[in-house]
């Protein structure tokens, strides 16, 4: 398939490992920052860190939606969707994140909640259309990419007339989260970085722009990278390559799609519907500032935090699950004890198994067959 077959080409990615070894200094670690749950996605299921040197290693970083969504927001969706003649669509993956007293969507639904699982803004959108009874609520969670979809709903719901259609805003930003993670206070157990492989998706709305200040205001390297397994190759290429040289500027391996100003158009939409929250939670990277969306007052008649009583009160996650430490970089999933045991895609205890984004899925699926095998050569 066009686009596709030639960016998984073994040999070529062969070609590509054979350059990094070629050039990582063997005197130094490198380490660089996949931000994207995407990314760490392809790592695992192509074995890409099978193909890097010894001294190269790669950190799993926030960049999955529906992990870093902190219980308190799940708490407020279940809570949402089980006041009277609502009805709360969303995407599967959130169905089965925990949230406190190990409630979840899932569980809510199957106690009589009306909870619908919807492929897009425009699935809920006609929900609200086909039942005005109903007070149909979207719950909007993701990065830039999809972003202006909620914002065309939006619109579109001011354009027809709807009256009974809500959306619950989770929309967060990533150029704010590499920031915070760079930016955080030195401690023990935080992991130093050499640079970032940057989601692609994200800049084919964003473009590369937003990212040069921070590359050069903390001197890191920021590759913006595509998907595919030569992709991720390439990228990891030009970072070591950045390094070596002492530069760190934002460079761009996706060109194939991003621009460095990006999708002007859909910018100029999210910013008619949206704007900059002061503060928002992550999971695991506490509250960040500016790194989240919330509806214009214009808007404010599709806000559900204008129509409904959402308290987003401070909740703890399961005090056993690592998805904070593994958010930030600083444990792997193989450091945490339920791993595998207690927790399973099937029975997941944190955020991170739930999605095939999050690292604990991602290592689940493919990383824990290449550990037996290791285990089994040692
Ligand atoms: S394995 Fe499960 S409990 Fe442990 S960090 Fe991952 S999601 Fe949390």
């Amino acid at each position: 398939m066009k686009f596709v077959d030639e960016y998984r080409d073994g040999k070529l990615a062969r070609g590509i490992a054979a350059a990094i070894a070629r050039e990582v200094q063997p005197d130094r670690p490198y380490r660089f920052m996949e931000f994207c749950g995407g990314h760490t996605h392809a790592i695992a299921r192509y074995g890409l860190e099978d193909l890097l040197p010894e001294n190269l290693a790669m950190i799993h970083g926030p960049g999955c939606p529906v992990c870093v969504l902190p219980v308190g927001r799940m708490n407020d969706a279940i809570q949402l969707a089980q006041q009277p003649g609502v009805t709360l669509c969303t995407y599967a993956d959130l169905m089965r994140v925990p949230g406190s007293d190990a409630m979840s969507l899932i569980k809510a639904k199957a106690e009589g909640a009306d909870i619908r699982m919807v492929y897009s803004t425009l699935d809920a959108l006609r929900i609200a259309q086909e039942e005005p009874e109903r007070k149909v609520v979207f719950f909007a969670i993701g990065f830039e990419t999809t972003t202006p979809p909620t914002a065309l709903a939006i619109l579109q719901a001011q354009q027809t007339g709807l009256k009974n259609f809500f959306v619950f805003c989770n929309h967060v930003l990533t150029p704010a989260a590499i920031q915070a993670i760079v930016g955080a206070p030195e401690s023990a157990s935080k992991v130093p970085l050499d640079g970032f492989v940057g989601p692609a998706h994200v800049s084919t709305v964003i473009g590369t722009r937003p990212y040069e200040r921070f590359a050069e205001s903390y001197a890191k390297p920021v590759v913006i990278a595509g998907f595919e397994p030569l992709d991720v190759m390439q990228a990891i290429l030009m970072l070591v390559r950045q390094v070596n040289e002492g530069r760190a500027i934002v460079e761009n391996e996706y060109i194939r799609a991003v621009t460095q100003d990006g999708n002007v158009k859909a910018q100029a939409i999210c910013d008619r519907v949206f704007e900059l929250r002061d503060t928002f939670e992550w999971r695991g990277l506490g509250q960040v500032a500016d790194s989240a969306l919330k509806i214009r007052e214009a808007f404010a008649a599709f806000d559900v935090e204008s129509h409904f009583d959402v308290r987003t009160l401070p909740a703890k996650d399961n005090p056993a699950c690592e998805c904070g430490a593994i958010l930030r970089g600083e444990k792997r999933p193989t450091d945490c004890k339920l791993f595998g045991t207690v927790c399973t895609p099937e029975n997941p205890m944190g955020s991170c198994m739930v999605s095939s984004e999050g690292s604990c899925a991602a290592h689940w699926t493919y990383g824990r067959f290449r550990d037996a095998e290791k285990r089994k050569a040692s």
